[in-house]
């Protein structure tokens, strides 16, 4: 695209209106997704929450999905923002702050009233995103905790994250329990010891039990034998084996794994190896609403 022969007014106007139409399509994009999770969409086409269909199937980048998907629950909860997302007043990063804020508030049984809720949208309306991190750091600090994990190399990962003091005593306790060992352990070898044990004890206990912490059918999980639990993992390798029927795309999810009846037991269907498959507990729950 050449745009040299426009006149520098005929730059600044097009690029208004450029930006007036990002901003609506932007509130477009939030309408369609909060349908698509209305609908779940997203789990029908093989992918394990929202956040990894933005991310696996439209390239975007965590934070970029992460805010879209905050901004589309705010006006989801508080349909009255649409105009000011449409406006500009509100950005969509300013959207996800709030929203975090107010779901922080809701998770410490401090939830706001609809009418204060609003006020302080109105209040933060049109201020920069950097003012409203800042106010809503005001009313709550934790707010500004952001924990991440972002690639920083070929095998290398940078963790980021917030811990209290009580945490930090124990790693404390932990280094002066292995200085015989490592005298000048650092953190990322303390947490790579961590996870070694960790996994190590839980790895097993998941063999024993591999429907995790909180099974969906605990009635029909007794009925399967250890040996028959441990041989649907390691067929499924441990995975989500969810795929969507046209376009086979699978979901690949480690989290929350549960063993499930292809063919449902109510329905007639048996604990032979062939009838179970590992499902991820949004597919398990996805593929349950589903048969009823
Ligand atoms: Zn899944």
């Amino acid at each position: 695209m050449n745009l040299k022969h426009l006149s520098n007014q005929d730059l600044t106007s097009k690029l208004k209106l450029l930006v007036q139409e990002e901003r609506r399509l932007n509130l477009e994009l939030l309408h369609h997704l909060k349908e698509i999770e209305i609908r779940r969409l997203h789990l029908q086409l093989g992918y394990s929450s929202l956040f990894d269909y933005l991310t696996r199937e439209f390239s975007y980048s965590e934070d970029a999905a992460y805010q879209r998907i905050s901004a589309m629950r705010l006006l989801r909860d508080l349909p009255q923002v649409e105009k000011k997302i449409e406006s500009g007043e509100l950005s969509l990063t300013a959207a996800c702050k709030i929203q975090k804020y107010l779901q922080i508030e809701k998770k410490s049984e401090k939830a706001l009233a609809l009418v204060q809720a609003l006020e302080l949208i109105d209040s933060l309306a049109g201020k920069s995103t950097r003012q409203v991190e800042k106010e809503l750091a005001d009313r709550n600090p934790i707010v500004e905790i952001h924990e991440r994990a972002r690639a920083v190399g070929p095998d290398q990962i940078e963790l980021k994250m917030i811990i209290s003091e009580e945490t930090n005593i124990k790693l404390q306790r932990l280094k002066n329990l292995l200085s015989h060992k490592k005298p000048k352990m650092s953190y990322v070898e303390l947490l790579g010891q961590m996870a070694d044990l960790a996994l190590e004890k839980w790895d097993k206990a998941k063999q024993r039990n591999v429907s995790g912490g909180a099974p969906q059918k605990p009635a029909l999980g007794k009925a399967l034998s250890r040996s028959l639990q441990r041989h649907v993992w390691q067929q499924a390798q441990g995975r989500c084996q969810y795929r969507h029927p046209q376009s086979k795309k699978t979901c690949g999810s480690q989290f929350q794994l549960q063993i499930d009846h292809i063919h449902p037991r109510f329905h007639g269907g048996s604990n032979g190896k062939d009838n179970l498959q590992l499902l991820c507990a949004q597919h398990n729950r996805f593929k349950g609403v589903d048969l009823i």
